[in-house]
């Protein structure tokens, strides 16, 4: 087992820094305190293929592997957590587009999502049914060419500003077989959206509900066959959850870079705090565990890329376990600043309300632990995670 990066992923890697560097983590507080969803820089990132990182390449994708998309979204969440967590949730719309749409669909859509002309968002979520999304109750009844979409979506991110929605929504019977999955125009005659939520955290993106009044939608737009639209929707979110938890170590990753400055420079009792070691062993674990949670997320990551069977599971344990520790990190840090890091002169204070979200979306951990129990508990169970 070889865990050093190729000369490609190193190339990435360094580009994606350089963007973040440049053009995200010098302008994240500004964004974040003005609650401003800077549109233009995500077309930028267009330009370098971050909107279609693990998109098919026959639709203008980059079609990297979700190990390198994930070393990727890395770097740019260092700059910005909330910016790069958008970004992942269009880069799975597109994926889901691309891989689930016909060809005429993909074509009129994916191509101009990864060049940032699009933005896409992912509509699962409604008041009722969160955690048991299976239960949803936006309807898409058949009237001969088109499906008319009715109900309500909540909590979906870029809503508002997002041009393409994928939308989960039931054709069929009560549960999961009865849900199909829609590429809706998010302009669209009866669509209307709510206010942007006044969120703790991921405050640079918009967050809205949005209504369906018997929205239109063609029957082409529909993704596969009717009843496999909750199977598609997990797919995506396997993807999801390994983007999700690479977002928050990158964030940790930020977090622990301050801190480890920070408490050189600041003394106190006549030496820098750095001398404690309280203070040392602190960022001893505050290293280990970012490392932890990097390396779970890239081995989650290389099952998906290898279409193991529990991939599914291994994303779960991936999610759940880098963004708990990738929050206590950014919380440790945040405690090595004292009352400094309390205050939104420094980025600690925002790291930590970032990534508590990241501990309920694409899933909770609570779910992430039903996922994984479920698999350890059937007959044999452990077997195949071995
Ligand atoms: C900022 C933000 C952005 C989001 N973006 C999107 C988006 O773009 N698209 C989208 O579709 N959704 C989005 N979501 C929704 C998100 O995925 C849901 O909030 C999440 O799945 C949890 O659902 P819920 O909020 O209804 O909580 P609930 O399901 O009501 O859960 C409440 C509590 O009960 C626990 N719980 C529930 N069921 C179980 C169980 N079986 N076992 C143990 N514990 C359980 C949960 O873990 C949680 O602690 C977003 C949410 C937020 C906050």
């Amino acid at each position: 087992m070889d865990f050093s990066l190729t000369d490609e992923q190193i190339a990435f890697k360094q580009t994606a820094k350089q963007f973040a560097f440049k053009e995200l983590q010098p302008n994240a507080a500004t964004w974040d305190r003005e609650s401003y969803f800077p549109v233009e820089v995500i077309k930028q990132a267009a330009e370098l293929g971050f909107l279609g990182l693990y998109t098919s390449t026959d639709y203008e994708g980059l079609g990297l592997s979700r190990l390198d998309s994930a070393m990727i979204f890395e770097q740019l969440a260092w700059g910005d957590t909330s910016i790069a967590s958008y970004m992942t949730i269009h880069n799975m719309v597109c994926w889901m587009i691309g891989e689930y749409g016909s060809a005429s669909l993909a074509q009129q859509y994916v191509p101009q999502m990864v060049n940032g002309e699009l933005l896409g968002s992912y509509c699962l979520t409604e008041a009722n049914a969160g955690s048991d999304a299976a239960s949803l109750r936006t309807k898409a009844a058949r009237d001969g060419d088109y499906y008319l979409l009715t109900g309500e979506k909540a909590f979906i991110s870029g809503a508002g500003a997002t041009d393409v929605l994928v939308v989960m929504a039931r054709t069929g019977a009560a549960g999961p077989k009865g849900i199909s999955a829609f590429v809706v125009d998010a302009h669209s005659e009866g669509i209307e959206y709510g206010k942007s939520e006044h969120k703790m955290g991921w405050k640079a993106q918009p967050t809205r509900t949005i209504s369906f009044n018997k929205v239109k939608v063609p029957v082409a737009n529909r993704l596969g066959e009717e009843g496999e639209g909750f199977k598609m929707a997990m797919k995506g979110l396997d993807g999801g959850r390994i983007n999700i938890g690479i977002c928050a170590v990158g964030t940790a990753q930020a977090a622990l870079e301050t801190a480890t400055s920070y408490v050189k420079e600041r003394s106190q009792f006549g030496s820098p705090i750095a001398d404690l070691q309280s203070v040392q062993f602190k960022l001893a674990d505050m290293l280990t565990q970012t490392i932890t949670a990097r390396h779970m997320i890239y081995l989650a990551a290389s099952k998906v890329d290898s279409h193991d069977p529990q991939a599914g599971v291994y994303c779960a344990m991936a999610k759940r376990l880098s963004t708990d520790l990738s929050f206590e990190v950014a919380n440790q840090a945040l405690q090595l600043h004292g009352g400094y890091g309390y205050l939104n002169d420094y980025p600690l204070e925002r790291h930590v309300r970032d990534l508590r979200v990241h501990q309920i979306l694409e899933g909770t951990n609570e779910i992430m632990r039903v996922i994984i129990s479920r698999q350890l508990l059937q007959e044999d169970g452990l077997e195949p995670l071995y």
